[in-house]
């Protein structure tokens, strides 16, 4: 029974020295699947190896599906002290292709079909907190090289998470203004493309090599809350990005996560996605400091990529 219960994903928080980890003996079984598409569970025909299946959509122009799944290896599950849900997006049916070469329709029912399980989760009264990811790569975090996303739901918030809403509560009781709407019209970053919906930047204090923010125009918080006009904008920019990225650092692994942890409407939160290549494993400096080296100016990367998506036009 202890053994047993040893299995189970839990959640350690030292709010002292400000450490939490999700200890899931469990996801050390999952597969690394990098070449060989026989053995993918996320290709045509593996549905059986496949958990529960949350949502499925379709693309029939395109013959494409994208299907939400419960995790295999998840790192929380419905169960009493590590509440949560923590699923996979598998957001094609090929093997090899990538993001950077989905069309814009494509683009559009992926995030509408993720926004569609934040709604569903977002139910769930336990639910306090979402993070929506892709890792891109084994560098970034995969462990399978077929295209997908994660979305992971909480009871409760990790530190960070739980540190900056109490930071931008206070700005915003202070300053009686959103921090990133301010930002956003202080133009403190600095701009690489943007469209009636978004900006695409290269943040002030960038803490990657080449990182960049799509910040969310109008003043929202949470992701259920964009409309299609947001949702198309967000898809025609993050193309035009992963194209981008993928002439100035070719093959090199990335990540995107959605930040917005609201699951309730926030005045002093705001929604903006994080586009960060993973150029370099992460050093001790980094490890014991939580300070990141940064060889590249956000100004240089702005015109780097700027000049790279106007090439492409
Ligand atoms: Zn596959
Ligand atoms: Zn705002």
């Amino acid at each position: 029974m202890g053994k047993e219960r040893n299995k189970m994903p839990m959640l350690q928080e030292d709010s002292y020295l400000k450490r939490n980890s999700k200890i899931t003996e469990n996801r050390a079984k999952r597969p690394f699947i990098m070449g060989e598409k026989e053995k993918c569970p996320f290709c045509k025909g593996k549905e059986r190896q496949l958990e529960e299946i949350y949502l499925e959509v379709h693309l029939p122009e395109e013959r494409e599906r994208i299907r939400i799944v419960k995790n295999k290896y998840p790192f929380c599950e419905p169960i009493k002290g590590n509440y949560g849900f923590h699923d996979v997006v598998i957001d094609t049916l090929s093997h090899k292709k990538e993001p950077k070469d989905f069309s814009s329709a494509h683009w559009v029912l992926l995030l509408e079909v993720m926004q569609k399980r934040w709604y569903q989760l977002q139910k769930d009264a336990q639910v306090k907190f979402t993070q929506i990811f892709k890792n891109n790569g084994s560098g970034a975090g995969a462990s399978i090289i077929h295209s997908h996303w994660q979305i992971a739901a909480f009871d409760t918030l990790p530190l960070k998470q739980k540190e900056q809403n109490i930071a931008l509560m206070h700005y915003y009781e202070e300053e009686k203004q959103c921090y990133i709407c301010e930002q956003l019209h202080d133009k403190v970053h600095e701009l690489i493309i943007e469209n009636s919906e978004w900006q695409a930047v290269a943040p002030a204090v960038s803490q990657y090599t080449h990182e960049t923010w799509l910040i969310l125009k109008t003043h929202k918080s949470q992701y259920g809350q964009l409309n299609l006009k947001e949702l198309q904008g967000a898809g025609e920019l993050l193309k035009k990005l992963l194209n981008a990225y993928n002439e100035l650092l070719p093959k090199v692994p990335y990540n995107i996560c959605f930040m917005s942890n609201a699951m309730n409407e926030e005045p002093y939160l705001h929604f903006y996605i994080q586009l960060i290549p993973r150029l370099v494993p992460m050093g001790g400096f980094e490890v014991a400091t939580g300070c990141y080296i940064n060889t590249v100016h956000p100004k240089t990367h702005a015109t780097a990529l700027r000049q790279l998506v106007e090439t492409r036009r």
